[in-house]
């Protein structure tokens, strides 16, 4: 099996897969692609539960997307992921979108079901799992910072927040404007008062020092979605000064390495975890979708975590 496939294999799949056995069923749709960590995860549930499908990389540039989205059905797929740039334009090439999916506006997992095409998105309910199984937690229950409101991670985690109904939502973003933006467009969603209490549930602060101490005061759970901790050499998103122990800091980073934030969260003395757990229930998520049963999770966990090393 090759790294990363491309339009052109895909136009004639038949001969640029005829030597693979068991058959690649499924893929990842992105520009670039080829860093992607789910043709691991995916083979290893597929060859677990003997399914005779595997899973690729598809290199597919945007303006290919709506032509490899439409030859799915006919190169016998069973469905595909959507990553950047894909998940927002993937969505009105569908025949069906789920309810979540539209409402959030993004699709990261496509299954084909005869010539039909169906979008939905689980990026959101992934992150919901993996914060309960990190921190034992649910989002509904929690007071929530988002750092990096202003990109496609940062929005899918608000709208999940708001979805959920959690109590408590500020939004952080380097362009201010981008979250001030996002929390207008979140605002229907926290109509209802559920905190009792000084401080609004919807909120969105400026990226500086003291304004976000003083937000973090009235914080459960931080989530960065920002790309900022990605290198070793990165800061921390956070200062280790305005950290406190009562938080629970989730990086959606998923490097080998501890990022900074999980070190400035060591040094504040709080609980903090990488995105691999995200990752891993998003693709479990969509596994599901595709299949009608349950992930085996130890396995795709064993093989995101053999694919770093
Ligand atoms: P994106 O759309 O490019 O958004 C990047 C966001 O980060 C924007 O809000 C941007 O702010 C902010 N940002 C970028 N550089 C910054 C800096 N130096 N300082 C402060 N803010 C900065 O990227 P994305 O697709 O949302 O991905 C972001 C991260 O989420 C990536 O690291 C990715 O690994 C992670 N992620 C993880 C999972 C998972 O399953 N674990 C899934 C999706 C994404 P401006 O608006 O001001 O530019």
């Amino acid at each position: 099996m090759k790294d990363v496939y491309t339009f052109a294999d895909l136009q004639d799949w038949t001969a640029a897969t005829k030597a693979e056995e068991p058959p690649l069923r499924l893929a990842v749709f992105g520009d670039p692609v080829a860093h992607s960590a789910s043709p691991p995860m995916h083979n290893a549930a597929l060859k677990h539960l003997g399914i005779q499908a595997r899973y690729t990389r598809l290199h597919v540039r945007p303006e290919e997307l709506a032509g490899a989205l439409r030859l799915l059905p006919a190169q016998g797929f069973l469905g595909v992921n959507c990553t950047i740039p894909h998940k927002a334009a993937a969505l009105p090439i569908m025949d069906r979108v789920d309810d979540h999916a539209r409402r959030i506006g993004v699709v990261n997992t496509v299954a084909v079901e005869g010539e039909r095409l169906i979008g939905f998105n689980t990026d959101g309910p992934g992150l919901v799992r993996a914060l309960r199984s990190e921190f034992g937690v649910d989002l509904r229950d929690m007071r929530v910072m988002v750092l990096g409101a202003g990109g496609g991670a940062g929005r899918a985690v608000a709208m999940q927040c708001g979805i959920e109904g959690c109590e408590r939502l500020v939004l952080v973003n380097r362009a201010p404007e981008k979250a001030q933006r996002l929390a207008e467009e979140l605002a229907p969603l926290f109509q209802h008062s559920r905190l009792l209490g000084p401080s609004a549930r919807l909120g969105f602060a400026p990226w500086q020092t003291e304004a976000l101490r003083h937000e973090l005061e009235t914080i459960d759970l931080v989530i960065n979605c920002t790309p900022v901790g990605m290198k070793s050499t990165d800061p921390s998103p956070l200062s280790p000064s305005i950290l406190a122990p009562h938080l629970l800091l989730y990086d959606t980073i998923y490097t080998a390495h501890r990022t900074k934030l999980m070190q400035a969260a060591d040094e504040a003395g709080a609980r903090s975890a990488n995105g691999l757990s995200m990752l891993l229930h998003q693709g479990a998520l969509s596994f599901e979708i595709w299949f009608n049963r349950s992930a085996p999770l130890a396995e795709m966990r064993a093989a995101l975590l053999a694919a770093q090393a």
